[in-house]
């Protein structure tokens, strides 16, 4: 049996071990500690933003994120529906409710359209969303300067779920850094890794301040233990900041490779019947987290189910696109603002999206073994039809 191909395996830089031996010299175990701040510095000036703070999660720095909004029962929160449940997730926590914007098919996120049409309704019915998260598919960018015009036209901070698109950027800027808060992942999938955790930035000091306070228990300035507000064990330890700096040194490197992946997937399968991949908008940079493509079964003569299931009999890891979260059970009750009248865009990209294992240390013979299988998979549909 041939070996594992994953989606997105965690790749070490070799020099994560020489900041968790310094940790670990200077016991510096505990959370917080040199590492945590050095991080914190090298992360905000890679993105040009003012401030950072690490913490446990990136779900931890969105619902730190949605706290500092003040967000809270009876509110509600405008978020992207083609995502990960983790964007979501934390309205809920804060007992708002979540109302969800469809994609657009240019970067696969937020449709402008949608969220306008949300917005004047909610203008009308006097109840304005307290936030708007906005994610950035698989590195991919959303239409920032539609979405960060409506914010400003109706006053509503944005919190922008750059997870899977840290080191994208969009007009030279860095993705990130283009709503009151940004957040990111170094869960062990993403682009770079600390095992677990996450981070939230802004250049609005005295909100970072304050989540340095929500995020380490809300502890007032008290000898004693005193609590007047409900804070969060949310902090990232030492150790793993540690890792996280190693990584941080060779994220460019990382972007590379993965549009290195993509780039090869394109060429030799971008010419298979009814292949379509994920756009790259104008003037933006995706550091191609994941290399994602649609198919349409009708002209591939092949399903998606069928590619999913030859790639999984090869042991080679590929998932379907996120599946909307305006179709998930939890959210059953959430309403929902499609890109038109009859154009589901995030549904129809759940239903023919597939992404490909695109980890930065996949191998060339690995990824020709993808390559191959999919291959496979198509002119066998062409052997049944009698044309190969
Ligand atoms: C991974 C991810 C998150 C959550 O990050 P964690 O660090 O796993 O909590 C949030 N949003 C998106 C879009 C993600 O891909």
């Amino acid at each position: 049996m041939t070996s594992r191909i994953y989606l997105s395996a965690p790749h070490m830089s070799g020099e994560e071990q020489r900041y968790i031996k310094e940790a670990f010299e200077s016991n510096w175990i505990a959370p917080l500690g040199p590492n945590v701040d050095a991080f914190e510095k090298e992360l905000s000036a890679y993105a040009g933003v003012n401030e950072a703070i690490a913490v446990s999660s990136g779900t931890a720095a969105i619902h730190l994120a949605l706290s500092l909004l003040d967000v809270k029962k009876g509110d509600k929160v405008f978020c992207s529906t083609l995502t990960f449940v983790a964007s979501a997730s934390p309205i809920i926590y804060q007992g708002a409710e979540p109302v969800f914007i469809d994609s657009e098919p240019q970067t696969w996120n937020m449709s402008p359209g949608a969220l306008e049409r949300a917005l004047q309704e909610a203008k009308l019915e006097g109840n304005l969303p307290k936030a708007i998260i906005v994610v950035n598919l698989y590195g991919q960018s959303a239409k920032m300067d539609e979405i960060v015009a409506l914010c400003n036209l109706y006053n509503i901070p944005m919190i922008e779920d750059a997870a899977e698109s840290l080191g994208s950027t969009y007009k030279e800027k860095a993705s990130g850094t283009f709503g009151r808060f940004g957040i990111y992942s170094f869960n062990g999938n993403k682009i770079i890794t600390t095992s677990g955790g996450g981070m939230l930035i802004s250049n609005d000091a005295v909100a970072i301040q304050r989540a340095r306070f929500l995020a380490a228990q809300a502890r007032d300035p008290a000898p004693h233990y005193q609590h007047s507000k409900l804070g969060y064990n949310y902090r990232l330890s030492n150790i793993l900041a540690g890792v996280g700096r190693a990584q941080l040194m060779v994220l460019q490197d990382r972007v590379e490779r993965r549009r290195v992946i993509f780039k090869r997937y394109y060429e030799e399968l971008a010419q298979m019947p009814g292949v379509t991949f994920m756009p790259e908008l104008e003037n933006t940079r995706t550091n191609r987290w994941l290399t994602a493509f649609t198919l349409n079964e009708e002209t591939a003569g092949v399903t998606v189910k069928e590619l999913l299931d030859v790639l999984n009999e090869n042991n080679i890891e590929a998932r379907p696109v996120w599946k909307p979260l305006h179709l998930q059970p939890l959210f059953m009750e959430a309403a929902y603002y499609p890109h038109g009248k009859n154009e589901h865009i995030a549904e129809q990209l759940f239903h023919t999206g597939i992404c490909l294992p695109s980890g930065s240390n996949m191998t060339e013979d690995e990824q020709t073994r993808v390559i191959h299988c999919l291959k496979g998979a198509f002119s066998g549909v062409i052997d049944k039809e009698g044309i190969g």
